[in-house]
């Protein structure tokens, strides 16, 4: 494995790309059936989660609030002052609040000095590894501004140089960051489980790899790991306040994939496939599909399908193709009543007729009184916002910032 050092790039041997591969779910009906959600454990270590805990709602409270006192801290909190002074004194010591000193107009008494979350001496690693030969990466404060950016040419690597590049991005990261770094947060193709392994993802030709975990011990930082497509949702949510706290968002760059915001968070699914659309049959005569059937929807709508097909038969396939995306769309806002339906890809495909299809398809499947509260924005992708929803991702891990 080549040490990037101070290199932003390094290549190696461009094996093979096993193009066909990308972005089916090889699992088996046994091994789909064998993942399953891990229960939350409780109990044990009461006082340790309870100070946990409450770090985590004086954090909650200044990032929400600004700055306050500690009297205040202990109003909004409901905990003792003796206890929060404790709290905030941790904080400060780990650098994740800073002291503002006294503030002037403070009544007599004791002077009160305002403490506030340090959004800029603070920030998060994150890393995107869902593009074709190239991991990118960031550092973004917790305002969500983007202050470095890094990336790999990782040469169609995939297995363990591929981890070992991931690996690499974020110690080249932690290398020039300014600021303390929170945590790393890392948008990963494939099916993630809430634990940050990766339990399929075909394009890397990884199966149960631990990312999290190998992020973790081999940088020694707190790391969170997510499927891409969530963590956009998660980022258009957060830092973009566009598709607000319910939402479907769908991302046609890579093979198309979806993801359900519900309150604010992705839904995940029993096996950590909910949004895995892509082979969704929607012609049974269709195209053959590289996982073996016809018809997928992933054939029709995925964009380097789509751009294909434009260049093989003309602009007229782009109308009919989100309308295929609408019909599959509308029984799931139906489903869950969903009022905010976001899909984003390559500006110059999906604006225009492909995204009057989409809002043709999902309008034609609903009565009108659903159609007057829906909101359907279609249009070109941010790259940055995988990266943002990472950085949300570490947030909420690690200051319990929702
Ligand atoms: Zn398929």
């Amino acid at each position: 494995m080549t040490e990037p050092g101070e290199q932003d790039e390094v290549v190696v041997a461009r094996k093979p790309n096993d193009a066909d591969a990308r972005g089916i779910l090889s699992l088996t009906p046994d091994e789909l059936k064998a993942l399953r959600r891990s229960r939350k454990h409780s109990g044990g270590e009461a006082i340790h989660v309870t100070r946990q805990h409450n770090l985590s709602v004086i954090r909650r409270l200044l990032y929400a609030n600004g700055p306050q006192t500690r009297p205040e801290l202990a109003r909004l909190s409901g905990l003792s002052l003796p206890t929060v002074g404790g709290l905030v004194s941790e904080l400060v010591g780990a650098g994740t609040v800073h002291d503002l000193g006294v503030v002037a107009e403070a009544r007599v008494g004791k002077p009160a000095s305002r403490v506030a979350i340090d959004a800029e001496g603070n920030c998060t690693i994150v890393l995107d590894l869902t593009h074709d030969d190239t991991f990118t990466g960031a550092i973004i404060d917790l305002d969500g501004t983007v202050v470095d950016r890094a990336q790999l040419s990782i040469g169609g690597a995939h297995g363990e140089p591929a981890l070992d590049y991931a690996v690499d991005l974020a110690r080249l990261l932690i290398k020039r960051a300014s600021s303390q770094v929170i945590g790393i947060g890392v948008a990963s193709p494939g099916l993630v489980d809430d634990t940050g392994l990766v339990h399929v993802a075909d394009r890397l030709r990884w199966r149960d790899v631990p990312l999290a975990d190998t992020i973790q011990t081999r940088t020694g930082l707190p790391t969170v790991v997510g499927n891409d497509v969530n963590l956009l949702a998660l980022g258009l949510s957060r830092f973009r306040n566009r598709s607000g706290r319910d939402a479907i968002v769908v991302d046609m760059a890579n093979g198309v994939g979806a993801a359900v915001l519900e309150g604010g968070e992705p839904v995940l699914g029993e096996q950590f496939a909910a949004g895995e659309i892509a082979h969704l049959t929607v012609d049974p005569g269709g195209e053959l599909c590289p996982c073996g059937r016809r018809g997928c929807l992933d054939m029709v709508v995925g964009a380097p399908h789509l751009q294909r097909r434009v260049a093989a038969v003309g602009a007229e396939v782009l109308e009919p193709a989100g309308r295929t995306l609408g019909e599959v769309l509308a029984p799931i806002v139906i489903m869950l009543n969903i009022n905010v339906v976001v899909v984003v890809g390559p500006g110059g495909l999906v604006e225009g007729a492909f995204a009057d299809g989409v809002v043709d398809g999902i309008h034609s499947r609903l009565r009108p009184a659903i159609i007057e509260g829906l909101k359907i924005e279609v249009g070109a992708n941010d790259p940055d916002l995988v990266l943002l929803g990472a950085a949300a991702a570490v947030m909420e891990s690690q200051l319990g910032v929702r």
